[in-house]
């Protein structure tokens, strides 16, 4: 089997993907396990790992990546491939990495056409077999962590408590809207800086789990909220949202940091926080939207940048696992690993594509010249 790893470091759709799709640590067990694997020259470079790492450990540099693709079995990627690349492809090469399929049904429709096997991580099962190539999750991980810090630099205070012959310094308050694996890790983070958390989830179950990290869950009755069969949220009624805008707003008002990570899957994040919440926050205090590159939690928040909406730092950079892209590289490398091992047959040397099995046949959108995913195909004809 031959994989293809590309160089994604370029400047693409407005950022420049500082995460590679492999680690040294993963090219060495591929290739132990019989495995060849191709790297675009530099493809490591901005998550720390020179060519060097990888030649070192059994990986090929390549430079021209063109007559690479026609032979290549695997290609890993981080994000969506252009056209360039994967117009290149034999038919049946796997395509593996963040597809976003729900919003790019035209590239979908190509790869299907060009009879690639497509397998999108964002659609592998959450369940605790799949846990470990889970890219969603460790991405998100570290987003919470990062939304944290980056909160942190941009308050013009500190968060812990602090007592000295100065004066004492109260806690910062943080309000954390959404405690799925991104809030989650965020409250963790913030507690352990010594702040003081709050948190909401339309899902009542978290509960426990914001407590269980220091955090108090706010409670707000909303009635029947319900989840998905996956875990996910599911969409409010208007009488809903209404309900939890008016509820949260006291907290809104009085945190110094709010970070918003309420996403709703294959679908655009609910709208949270409108501008005349935020105009209630204290001038200095700081809104990290998690959710901003995607069409956004918090009104007059912009995708990619830093803005000042009456006086509150309102952050919106996105990527944010790329803060941190060594770990961000790591984690995601182990997630593609785990995914190849899981299914990689040390007889044949090959990929055993058995669609039968529940994570590929969650995870594999397109096949043998079909888009194969139900979920997506309705959501293609507005079902
Ligand atoms: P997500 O990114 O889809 O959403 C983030 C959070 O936003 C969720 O907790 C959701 O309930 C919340 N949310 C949505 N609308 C909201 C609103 N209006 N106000 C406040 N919060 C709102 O979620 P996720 O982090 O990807 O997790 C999704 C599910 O998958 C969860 O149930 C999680 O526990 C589960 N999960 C399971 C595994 C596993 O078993 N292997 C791994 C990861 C996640």
């Amino acid at each position: 089997m031959k994989i293809l790893i590309i160089n994604e470091g370029h400047d693409q759709r407005g950022y420049r993907e500082k995460r590679c799709a492999v680690s040294p640590s993963t090219v060495k067990r591929m290739v132990q396990r019989g495995i060849t694997v191709n790297i675009q020259q530099g493809a490591g470079q901005l998550s720390g790992y020179a060519d060097t790492a990888f030649t070192e450990v059994g990986g090929h540099i390549v430079e021209d990546i063109a007559p690479v693709l026609q032979e290549t079995d695997a290609l890993l990627c981080v994000n969506r491939p252009d056209e360039a690349v994967y117009s290149l492809l034999k038919p049946a090469a796997l395509v593996i990495g963040h597809i976003d399929p729900f919003f790019q049904q035209p590239l979908v429709e190509a790869l299907a056409e060009r009879k690639l096997t497509t397998l999108s991580v964002e659609m592998i099962p959450r369940s605790s077999r799949a846990q470990k190539m889970d890219a969603l999750s460790s991405q998100a991980s570290l987003a919470g962590y990062v939304m944290v810090m980056q909160a942190a630099t941009h308050l013009p205070g500190i968060l812990p408590m602090m007592m000295t012959p100065s004066g004492t310094i109260k806690p910062a308050k943080v309000y954390i809207i959404g405690a799925g694996v991104a809030g989650l890790q965020a409250i963790a983070t913030a507690k352990r800086l010594g702040a003081s958390v709050l948190a909401y989830d339309t899902r009542p179950v978290v509960a426990e789990q914001v407590e269980s990290l220091g955090g108090k869950f706010l409670s707000i009755d909303l009635g029947e909220t319900g989840q998905t069969k996956d875990g996910y949220a599911k969409e409010l009624t208007d009488e809903q949202k209404q309900k939890q805008q008016d509820a949260q707003r006291d907290a809104i008002a009085d945190a110094d940091i709010v970070i918003t990570t309420a996403q709703l899957f294959g679908r655009r994040p609910p709208q949270l926080i409108s501008k005349d919440t935020l105009a209630l926050m204290r001038p200095g205090s700081v809104v990290v939207d998690m959710a901003a590159l995607s069409g956004g939690n918090v009104e007059g928040s912009e995708p990619g940048k830093v803005v000042t909406v009456n006086g509150v730092t309102v952050i919106g950079t996105g990527n944010w696992s790329q803060a941190v892209a060594k770990d961000a590289t790591d984690m995601y490398a182990n997630n593609l690993y785990n995914l190849l091992d899981e299914f990689f047959s040390d007889e044949t040397k090959q990929f055993n594509l058995n669609l039968e099995d529940e994570i590929l046949a969650g995870c594999v959108i397109t096949h043998n010249g079909s888009v194969t995913n139900d979920m997506l195909v309705n959501a293609y004809q507005g079902a």
